[in-house]
């Protein structure tokens, strides 16, 4: 084609110009790229900034894709993540147990779970201070109150807090009391907050949502990962089927399948998932065989009056024998 127009002349120009530019990049010259603020100096219009820092991001995103490297899979890292919190870890072979009540309800109540858990040896106490519930009439959660009571009651024991934050703007004030900030089933895929938990400090646990599959789940971690914190926990907690039997349906395969994809550690809530005491036994024994990181299930002090999920909680002395239960099976696991 001959071009004789002054601006296909142009265009034709910025075709061979982008064309260099992006065989620059293949050159792995990416991190030499304009700032924005570069941009903006060199930008004297009519376009806007954003809009040509758009445009070099649209046209770098098939450089991505094609390259599939996504930052959870096993091709970026081919070593599986371990996360330090305090002075324990995830992921680093031994199993941990993530447990505590559903709710934070009273000093009493936390300060009472905490001494059995310390007891038995669990390094990561759980609890709601912000309860993402179904019916806006029920409990909320008692907020910044409940995670300060629930961080005084595991600094006694030198246990590591894990707690769930539904929006960006809880994130300042709630980040003093959480070691290990929990972003819940329903808000797997709440782009912002995956953005805002992105670019903070401490880990993150993302729960699966209530039915996503792996790959939008993987993707929801993703969105973490590239804002930059590296310390994303995954969280089977069962999906929704047509089966009432159990809360939700445990999807033990997801564990493996998370394992082989991804290099991040992968725990199993055998709670919310059944919904049912009389199974957590042998669903939290099938989830260490099958290479979970980890489990989480809840234990409250009195759960006849809980505040929330009152059912699917363990008692102490429930919570003494589970313990009784995994400990042998581990000791045997691991001859
Ligand atoms: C929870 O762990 O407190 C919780 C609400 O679980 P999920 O988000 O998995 O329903
Ligand atoms: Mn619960």
């Amino acid at each position: 084609m001959t071009v004789t127009l002054p601006l296909q002349k142009l265009e034709e120009e910025i075709i061979q110009l982008i064309s260099e530019r992006g065989k620059l990049i293949l050159e792995n010259q990416e991190e030499a790229k304009l700032t924005m603020d570069q941009i903006e100096k060199v930008n004297d219009g009519p376009y806007d900034t954003v809009s040509i820092q758009k445009l070099f991001t649209q046209l770098d995103e098939r450089f991505y894709s094609k390259k599939d490297t996504y930052l959870y899979s096993r091709d970026y890292q081919r070593d599986d993540t371990i996360i330090q919190v305090k002075k324990h870890w995830i992921g680093q072979g031994e199993p941990v147990k993530i447990m505590g009540p559903c709710s934070v309800e009273s000093e009493e109540q936390v300060r009472q779970a905490t001494a059995d858990l310390a007891r038995r040896g669990v390094k990561f106490i759980r609890g709601g201070a912000f309860k993402p519930r179904t019916s806006p009439y029920d409990f909320q959660g008692l907020g910044i109150d409940g995670l300060r009571m629930l961080s005084d009651a595991a600094r006694i024991h030198d246990m590591a807090v894990v707690s769930e934050i539904m929006s960006a703007d809880q994130i300042e004030t709630a980040l003093p009391y959480i070691d290990i900030i929990q972003v819940g089933s329903r808000n797997m895929q709440n782009f912002e907050l995956l953005k805002a938990v992105g670019q903070v400090q401490k880990p993150v646990l993302l729960k699966r949502g209530l039915s996503s599959t792996m790959k939008e789940f993987k993707l929801a971690a993703e969105y973490i990962l590239a804002e930059g914190n590296p310390n994303v926990i995954l969280c089977e907690r069962g999906i929704r089927t047509y089966e009432d039997a159990t809360r939700n349906t445990l999807d033990i395969s997801a564990v493996p399948i998370l394992k082989q994809e991804t290099h991040l550690p992968v725990i199993v809530d055998i709670t919310h998932s059944t919904g049912r005491k009389d199974i957590l036994v042998p669903t939290a024994k099938a989830a260490l065989a099958v290479g979970a990181d980890g489990i989480m299930a809840e234990v409250h002090p009195n759960p006849s009056v809980a505040l929330s999920d009152a059912k699917q909680q363990m008692d102490l002395s429930e919570f003494h024998d589970f313990m009784d239960a995994i400990e042998k099976f581990e000791q045997h696991h691991s001859l």
